[in-house]
């Protein structure tokens, strides 16, 4: 039993953090195996990133240098992985589930004759075997499962383990080479919304959720979508959570209706939406529906603002449940954030 941990730098030539996890992982799963890893490392110039790591345990670190294994292009990836495999010839190979990996490491193992498994959530050892934890059912079940094919690819979703915090050294690095014919696509940059405009935001410590009920008719009998886009475009300026949102007012905007423009089906969260994990969340004008609430299995406190005072959120979905107008609620909250940021020393 060998293991090859697989990892591709970042553009300033660094690993990031969801690699560090993945390679704590691989580390702990070694030790439960008693057996040796190996790093593999792509990028325009991974030496540096190899030395940022030397002192992990890893026996040997392997090496893909050059311009055309900087940028994510499924050709160059995919080619670099599975010279990597072969010539660690390891029967176990792990990777942090960043989009490169993700989309190249099924198509790696079928090349190698082994078998790939995506959004592994755990490893361990029985019986001197690996075994890897995943959810199955859209987060509805989880299992604990081992193959007998290999090599068995496994690409490690993030959080799963503390980054790796090792002292910097020297690693030996063995350059393996790999010829590869011109690449036919031509990655010429990337185009991604200005940093506040993303909201999504994965390491946040707060997702913050929006109900459709932000678009709804209030009290006064009239609907404030321009307010409530003010308020939460400011909460997540200061707060700098992460945007989740209900399907209902997803589907909303994706009738062309002019609600919160700023939200997309990405942001959804839910049974037929996206499960993040963060601290705390905070939904606002919303229910508290099953398929809307499954989205929260990894929320770890949760407290919720619904005029609703038997909503889902009241029937233990919520550890706090505020009874209140969220448009008030976070006028106030928004208030005192912006006085906190005008007193504190950073402005
Ligand atoms: C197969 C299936 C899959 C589904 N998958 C998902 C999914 O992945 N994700 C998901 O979100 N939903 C999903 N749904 C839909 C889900 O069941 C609910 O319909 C949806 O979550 C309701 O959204 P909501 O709470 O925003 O809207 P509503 O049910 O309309 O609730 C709005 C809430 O806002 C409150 N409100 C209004 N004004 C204010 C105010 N000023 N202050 C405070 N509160 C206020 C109201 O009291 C009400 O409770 C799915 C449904 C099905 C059938």
């Amino acid at each position: 039993m060998s293991t090859l941990f697989l990892a591709h730098t970042e553009p300033d030539g660094t690993l990031a953090k969801a690699a560090l996890e993945a390679l704590a992982a691989t580390i702990q799963l070694a030790e439960a195996l008693g057996a040796p890893f190996s790093v593999g490392l792509i990028g325009e110039n991974p030496g540096p990133a190899a030395h940022s790591i030397a002192t992990c345990g890893a026996t040997r670190f392997l090496t893909i240098t050059g311009p055309e294994f900087s940028q994510a292009r499924y050709a160059t990836d995919a080619a670099a992985a599975e010279a990597l495999c072969r010539a660690s010839a390891a029967t176990l190979v792990t990777a942090p589930a960043t989009s490169r990996w993700n989309r190249v490491l099924p198509g790696v193992a079928h090349r190698l004759g082994g078998r790939a498994d995506s959004h592994v959530t755990g490893l361990g050892a029985s019986n001197g075997q690996p075994c890897v934890t995943r959810w199955f059912y859209r987060q509805r079940m989880e299992a604990v499962f081992t193959r007998s094919t290999r090599p068995w690819l496994l690409a490690l979703e993030g959080g799963i383990a503390a980054a790796w915090q090792g002292a910097a050294g020297t690693a030996n690095a063995e350059a393996v080479a790999l010829t590869i014919p011109a690449p036919r696509t031509l990655v010429t940059g990337f185009e991604a919304p200005a940093a506040d405009q993303q909201t999504i935001r994965p390491d946040a410590d707060l997702l913050f959720v929006t109900g459709a009920g932000w678009t709804k008719k209030q009290a006064d009998g009239q609907i404030k979508v321009a307010e409530a886009e003010t308020l939460i475009r400011d909460f997540l300026r200061l707060s700098r959570s992460s945007l989740g949102s209900t399907k209902s007012l997803v589907d909303l905007g994706g009738e062309g209706q002019s609600v919160l423009p700023f939200l997309s089906h990405l942001n959804q969260v839910g049974q037929t939406g996206s499960t993040p994990r963060h601290a705390k969340g905070l939904s606002t004008c919303c229910h508290g529906e099953e398929p809307h609430t499954v989205g929260w299995r990894f929320i770890g406190e949760r407290r919720a603002i619904s005029l609703d005072a038997n909503c889902g959120w009241a029937r233990g979905k919520a550890d706090i449940l505020y009874v209140a107008d969220a448009f008030a609620v976070m006028a106030q909250v928004n208030a005192l954030l912006t006085q906190a940021a005008e007193s504190s020393p950073q402005g």
